[in-house]
């Protein structure tokens, strides 16, 4: 007899556990309410391909994510991962939050064995419901061979997304997940696992940020930068303890002056700046020299959201610009 490969599924919440009473219910529902077994049985025959388990880890609708979930997750990841009968793990998520659960797993999970997160943006009780099939496809690929060592991935709507470059961009589509410029990893059709790519960022086994003693992460807080800003938010994200800054800039990171004063003062208080852009897209690089003196990180390609986990991540092991700099042009 052959032995089917073992995956557990880890069950967060989210519109894929979603349920309404009605079935043309799309947006007015409530997540996270069905478990994961329930999950796992609207899946026609996924006993046949996987010798699979769940397990429930939380029921939120992740637009309430929590960093307790996330040591929760990551612990028991690094346990399952380390144990030879595993051959991956899939998350069900929501999908307000899954960016930014993969990119912190990607940072902190010390296996290259496959890690995919997946949603849903229907309900589970709705007609054409996308969860079902996002989920074969999820463990599909968390069984390839081709996914070891690609990171963790995100899949919905037949495509596999590397966790660092995917962002969720529209409202209620089903195809919302993307990685607008740097590009999906690859394909499932049909069932079949198709890679085409897979990121230069570091991740994972190459990642050097430890979770153990850790049971909290540093402050760091996001302003979104606009026009007519004044520096009160700044300002009492300082005053409330922020050890680090992400300012959302606009374009290329570009900073409001009056941003800019607060910025720099909360800087020599040795809070840690990034710009990040709200632009969506591009490479955040050093237009104004100035910014780089008063030792502002630039954020590379991370949205203000995934910058935020990086910082905080990156401040519990060192508050020098320079090194965290280095983080940023690398993971
Ligand atoms: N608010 C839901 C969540 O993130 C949305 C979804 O899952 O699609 O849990």
């Amino acid at each position: 007899m052959t032995t089917l490969p073992k995956i557990k599924v880890l069950a967060t919440g989210g519109t894929i556990a979603g349920s309404s009473a009605s079935s043309t219910e799309m947006t007015g529902y409530q997540a996270g309410t069905l478990g994961v077994d329930l999950l796992l049985s609207a899946v026609p025959g996924i006993q046949k391909i996987v010798d699979i388990s769940g397990e429930q880890i939380s029921e939120i609708d992740s637009c309430n994510m929590t960093e307790e979930i996330w040591f929760k997750l990551a612990n028991k990841l690094n346990a399952l991962l380390a144990d030879d009968e595993i051959t991956g793990v899939v998350i069900t998520h929501g999908t307000d939050t899954m960016e930014e659960t993969a990119y912190f797993l990607n940072l902190v999970l010390n296996s290259s064995k496959p890690v995919v997160l997946v949603g849903a943006m229907r309900p589970a009780t709705a007609i054409s419901a996308d969860g079902p099939l996002n989920l074969l496809n999820a463990v599909k690929i968390a069984i390839h061979p081709d996914s070891i060592g690609q990171g963790v991935l995100v899949t919905m709507n037949d495509e596999i997304h590397s966790a660092r470059d995917v962002t969720k961009t529209n409202t209620f589509m089903v195809n919302t997940f993307k990685a607008t410029e740097l590009g999906i990893l690859g394909y499932i059709i049909n069932g079949e696992v198709k890679y085409y790519r897979a990121t230069t960022r570091k991740h994972t086994t190459n990642v050097d940020l430890p979770l153990e003693h850790i049971t909290e992460l540093p402050q760091v807080e996001i302003i979104y930068a606009h026009a007519n800003q004044n520096r009160i938010l700044i300002d009492a994200a300082v005053e409330s303890g922020a050890k680090g800054i992400i300012y959302a800039g606009m374009g290329n990171g570009s900073i409001h002056c009056n941003a800019e004063a607060a910025l720099i003062d909360a800087a020599k208080q040795g809070v840690i700046v990034v710009r990040s852009s709200r632009a969506g897209n591009g490479v955040v690089v050093t237009t104004n020299p100035f910014w780089d003196e008063n030792n502002f990180v630039k954020s590379d390609t991370l949205n203000p959201q995934k910058a935020r986990i990086l910082l905080a991540l990156a401040l519990t092991q060192t508050n020098k610009p320079e090194e965290i700099q280095k983080m940023f042009s690398e993971y």
